[in-house]
């Protein structure tokens, strides 16, 4: 059965289109239960019916013409109900409605499963038979699993069937619904960036013409030998002459005398280029990821990069594009950091991905650069949407395709009404970030790539709260120098000078990976993350603690953050190394530098408990709530399924924001917060009544959060906080939230989010 239920969705979700896809399902289904009549009803929102789709032992001819509302017929009856209905006898049923179309009268049992995606019934699944019988419980479990299985590949072709137009006919509006990641709307045109070759999948097959393969594969490696050359130019004035040599080695690995000869050997004993191809690039990386030398073991990933580079041309011609026109919203199945790098910042408007959630680094990033970003997008074709033209809505997280005209003129007056808001807000920027009453709230900016610190400035932000360093390492090709560091934390330094710049350590793992050292786990989120990954490759954490230090010297405004901590033997063993560093810079180099002082993260929940011992051993505290909501919630923020419960709001992770500020002051600890929700309205409104000292966001919300605290005085956000700390569920505290701040006038700064 197992066996018959997994040929059945593997063969229906290689369909190449929705009616396909429904005749393989009643074929299979009705071979497999045995039975007479096999149908698909899929509901039509426009008519608010349930549509005949296919069947096989009905009438072909009632196909698309025969439909029932939910109010209608068993059909309507299981629909409604969200449940199966197992009938030995349907006509006898009161629900049951006679369709003579059909020519249902001669059958009896009915079985109807209900085909449920994201909570809604999309369809119902039928088998009838002409005997009086009751099916069994292992036919009913079979129908229900396979339309449990079937719901969401339908949901995929029936949006991409929308997407699909007859020549001569018009195009469909069609409105895909996300989660909102970044705020923004934009209108652009699609380009779609698809997912890396994948050698593993790549299969033997003996070639028809050797010279055929022989020539594709010549051009695959001259292209990618092209694009290694683009980047070593675009990089030539920012990387030193021992990196180019790096590029030089990359570009003869691919020589037609080293790699490139062995798959042309490979392709005349008959076999086709990318099988070839693979088979050399495998035994490669088998061979060096085995050696003891680590540098050579390093050049295993260079090795299965370049092999990808060139299947990429070999599978499609070509992989990421290179000309990108003004407005593009790049989508993709899971776009990475990585490609923010690619594309040029004036051409990029917005970020389309089908995985991933609002709580996602690609997000955050996403919103720290102000682009407009929608996720968790699942149902989305998104490789037929290559050059069309979208609106992304980053408010509501929703992406529509080929708007008519009413609705484009609809979100072009939206997105002037919000340049206004912005003029009006950033008219307020040189003002002091202080409450009605008097009190001050120190802003700091969240930043990962170069900042923009002359906006961050002009805002009134009075220092980097939270400058994520593993996004440059995320960037790279390999890990970077100690050199490179030093200057790229250099200028962040100086440009804050005499503001203090909070650096964190390297914090990769998780949805965080690093293209040069893929960490493969099955719970990465609970893995090798953070401190943990850093304190394992000491020499990594004393390169980068060292650059950060000698990036300081005469500017003393430095100050480290240690990721992930989860006990106080990972913040010591830090400690000695960061001391190490800065004894070795003092004494070996004579350099002068101030002790920087040291802080950790509050974002795993034991360290909600252990706030005095932390005291003990660190300067500072800075809460991280995006992964604490994740780690208290077990919810994990990259994961579109979840995340709707995904809520910095939820009652639980308050009363921990809470604790933490209550402990830290008890031990006299400073404490501030750098997660998201210090850059919601609300949350800071929240955040400034718990007593948080000050509040890091991206640049983008510094205007918004200063507009709120300027109208609020502290006692009515410690009372408001009082009413949110007695709640019982995320939505009520949103509705206390929403009310307070239209009370206050503050509606138009945007409510929170549930
Ligand atoms: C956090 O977890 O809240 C945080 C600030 O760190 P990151 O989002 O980079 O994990
Ligand atoms: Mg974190």
């Amino acid at each position: 059965m197992l066996d018959t239920l997994r040929k059945i969705v593997q063969e229906v979700s290689a369909a190449r289109d929705l009616q396909t896809a429904l005749s393989i399902i009643v074929r299979r289904v009705r071979k497999a239960m045995n039975t007479d009549v096999c149908s698909v009803y899929l509901m039509d929102h426009r008519q608010a019916r349930y549509v005949l789709m296919n069947t096989l032992g009905l009438n072909a001819s009632a196909i698309g013409r025969v439909s029932l509302a939910p109010s209608e017929g068993l059909v309507g009856y299981v629909g409604q109900r969200e449940e199966p209905l197992n009938l030995d006898d349907a006509p006898a049923h009161p629900r049951y409605c006679y369709l003579p179309e059909t020519g249902e009268e001669q059958y009896h049992s009915f079985l109807g499963v209900p085909i449920i995606h994201q909570r809604h019934a999309l369809g119902v699944l039928v088998v009838q038979q002409k005997i009086k019988r009751r099916f069994d419980e292992r036919e009913e479990a079979f129908l229900v699993t396979i339309a449990a299985q079937l719901a969401a590949v339908l949901a995929h072709a029936q949006v991409s069937g929308s997407l699909t137009v007859a020549p001569g006919e018009h195009q469909q509006m069609v409105r895909f619904d996300g989660l909102p990641a970044a705020p923004g709307v934009v209108i652009g045109r699609a380009r779609v960036i698809m997912p890396p070759a994948d050698l593993d999948s790549v299969q033997d097959r003996v070639c028809e013409s050797i010279e055929d393969e022989k020539r594709v594969f010549l051009a695959a490696l001259r292209a990618v030998r092209e694009d290694i050359r683009a980047v070593g130019l675009k990089l030539a004035n920012r990387v030193s002459a021992q990196e180019q040599a790096l590029f030089e080695a990359y570009l003869q690995m691919l020589d037609e005398e080293s790699l490139g000869a062995e798959v042309l050997k490979h392709i005349e004993e008959g076999q086709w280029a990318q099988g070839a191809l693979a088979f050399v690039v495998k035994r490669h990386v088998k061979y060096l990821e085995k050696v003891e030398d680590s540098y050579l073991r390093e050049r295993a990933a260079d090795i299965r990069d370049l092999g990808r580079r060139v299947l990429s041309y070999l599978q499609a011609g070509g992989d990421v594009p290179r000309e990108y026109e003004d407005n593009t919203l790049l989508v993709g199945e899971e776009l990475s950091p990585t490609l923010l790098g690619e594309v040029p910042r004036e051409k990029l408007a917005g970020l389309i991905s089908v995985k991933g959630s609002s709580n996602s680094h690609l997000a955050i990033l996403a919103r720290a650069m102000g682009i407009p970003t929608v996720m968790g997008l699942t149902d989305l074709p998104y490789a037929r949407l290559d050059g069309q033209l979208l609106i992304l809505d980053g408010y509501r997280g929703q992406v529509i395709s080929n708007p008519d005209d009413k609705l484009r003129r609809q979100y072009e007056l939206f997105m002037e009404e919000e340049k206004a808001l912005t003029e009006s807000l950033e008219a307020e920027a040189g003002l002091p970030c202080i409450t009605r009453d008097g009190h001050r709230v120190p802003l700091l900016l969240n930043t990962g790539l170069a900042a923009d610190h002359a906006r961050a400035l002009a805002y009134g932000a009075e220092g980097v709260g939270l400058y994520r360093t593993e996004v440059q390492f995320m960037m790279a090709e390999r890990f970077p120098s100690e050199q490179e560091q030093v200057s790229i934390y250099r200028q962040q330094l100086s440009a804050f000078a005499p503001r203090e710049v909070t650096m964190r350590t390297l914090d990769i793992g998780g949805d965080k990976p690093l293209p040069y050292f893929p960490i493969e786990e099955e719970n990465p989120c609970l893995g090798w993350r953070g401190i943990r990954f850093t304190l394992d490759h000491p020499e990594v954490f004393l390169t980068q603690v060292r650059a950060m230090l000698r990036a300081s010297e005469g500017l003393d405004n430095l100050r480290i953050l240690l990721p992930m901590i989860s006990s106080v033997r990972e913040v010591e063993e830090a400690r000695a190394l960061i001391r190490r560093a800065w004894v070795e810079l003092r004494q070996g180099e004579g350099l002068q530098i101030a002790k920087p002082r040291v802080g950790a993260m509050i974002e795993v929940p034991a360290t909600l408990f252990q706030i005095p011992a932390l005291a003990e051993r660190v300067d500072y505290l800075s809460v991280g709530s995006n992964d604490l909501t994740q780690y208290l919630l077990a919810v994990d923020r990259d994961n579109a399924r979840v995340a709707r419960l995904y809520s910095g709001y939820h009652p639980a992770v308050l009363q921990a924001l809470a604790k933490i500020a209550v402990d830290s002051h008890a031990c006299r600890l400073p404490v501030s917060i750098c997660g998201e929700l210090a850059g919601e309205p609300a949350g800071a409104i929240l955040l400034l009544g718990m007593g948080y000292q000050s509040l890091s966001m991206n640049l983008a919300s510094l205007p918004r959060v200063k507009a709120a605290i300027r109208r609020v005085r502290v006692e009515q956000a410690r009372e408001l906080l009082d009413k949110v700390l007695s709640c019982a569920s995320t939505d009520q505290v949103v509705g206390h939230l929403g009310v307070f701040m239209s009370e206050l006038g503050l509606g138009w700064l945007s409510g929170p989010k549930g």
